[in-house]
């Protein structure tokens, strides 16, 4: 098969499109052409390497797939071949404690597709078949691969996590992203009123198609200031981080008394300065998020298409690869960028 692979970690030119063997399944394991898959942050870190990465080499990246399914091990019976699928991104080991409490992304064997299994930047890929699930009505597979990842994380900061409720005024940071325009729609969904933050008026007017009520222009506004104006400084319920180093003082300055900020990156760096007055003063409540449990995820697809919608950015041919990769860099996306082999 074709397949964009790295061989060693660094810049985009280490991204080589080549051939690759089509994986091998297990008995309990699906094989799946894939149709499009999505770029996360996550895969930029992955290749650029760092001390939490030890990959066998040559690696494929690619986390977030949709395609059909082609080959089924001989105890598989939750799909069959021809089935048009997303893929969860991650799985525990099943049988730990965790695991058996549906705490998957807590169980201490949990694999990332594309982080610590072979991804899905190429022709096919293999996952366990409880992470396929089917794509909802309506949607081609460009919108279903823009799903998965993002709809996973944010419904488990929203939803499990934060327990975000109606009427709530919630801070999104950089709305542009993946995570932020998923988060934007789940708190609508919730009846929780949206303050979305981006780089760009352009951005900001995607924000408000998505729901987002108040928007904050944060190249040419202090988006603490802007908060406490349109709260009349009563301060946020919520706030959705994870931009990391860059925000995160202002983010804990912009919640209410007891409010709780939830944080699932740090995409700008992550030794960021906490003022721990604040924490206790405010009784703020910080929550780590993690990715999400793959129930939060089948629990999410039952809105799409209706209640919430994948965000497309751009579709490139697979080749292209490290052509999409500058653009998350930059971010110069709204929402996901999608190769397609
Ligand atoms: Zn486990």
């Amino acid at each position: 098969m074709r397949a964009v692979v790295i061989h060693e970690h660094g810049g985009v030119e280490k991204l080589s499109y080549e051939s690759h063997p089509v994986p091998t399944i297990a008995a309990d394991e699906v094989l799946v052409q894939v149709k499009a898959v999505a770029l996360n942050h996550l895969d930029l870190w992955v290749r650029q390497g760092g001390p939490a990465f030890n990959l066998t080499m040559p690696h494929i990246l690619g986390s977030d797939v949709s395609g059909v399914v082609v080959e089924v091990g001989s105890a598989v019976r939750n799909t069959g071949v021809g089935n048009k699928v997303l893929l969860a991104p991650g799985w525990g080991c099943g049988v730990c404690e965790q695991c058996l409490a549906g705490n998957d992304n807590y169980c201490g064997d949990y694999k990332i597709l594309g982080e610590n299994t072979l991804g899905a930047y190429a022709d096919y890929v293999k996952v366990p078949a409880s992470n396929v699930f089917p794509i909802p009505e309506g949607l081609d597979f460009d919108q279903a691969a823009a799903i998965p990842l993002v709809f996973l994380t944010a419904w488990h900061m929203l939803v499990d996590q934060v327990k975000i409720r109606p009427g709530e005024e919630i801070l999104v940071l950089a709305a542009g992203s993946g995570v932020g325009s998923a988060a934007i729609q789940i708190a609508k969904l919730f009846g929780a009123r949206v303050i979305a933050t981006a780089s760009s008026d352009e951005k900001l007017a995607k924000a408000a198609e998505l729901g987002a009520d108040k928007l904050v222009n944060y190249s040419d506004h202090d988006f603490l200031a802007e908060v406490r104006r349109l709260t009349d400084k009563r301060g946020v319920d919520i706030v959705f981080e994870h931009v990391g180093k860059s925000t995160w003082e202002k983010s804990l300055k912009a919640l209410k008394p007891g409010g709780r900020l939830v944080t699932c990156g740090a995409t700008t760096g992550y030794e960021a300065v906490t003022d721990l007055r604040y924490v206790f003063f405010k009784e703020l409540k910080i929550f780590g998020n993690f990715m999400g449990r793959k129930a939060g995820l089948r629990h999410a697809l039952q809105f799409f298409p209706d209640k919430l919608k994948p965000v497309l950015d751009t579709t490139m041919p697979l080749a292209d690869a490290a052509v999409a990769h500058q653009r998350l860099a930059k971010r110069e996306q709204f929402g996901k960028v999608v190769l397609v082999p």
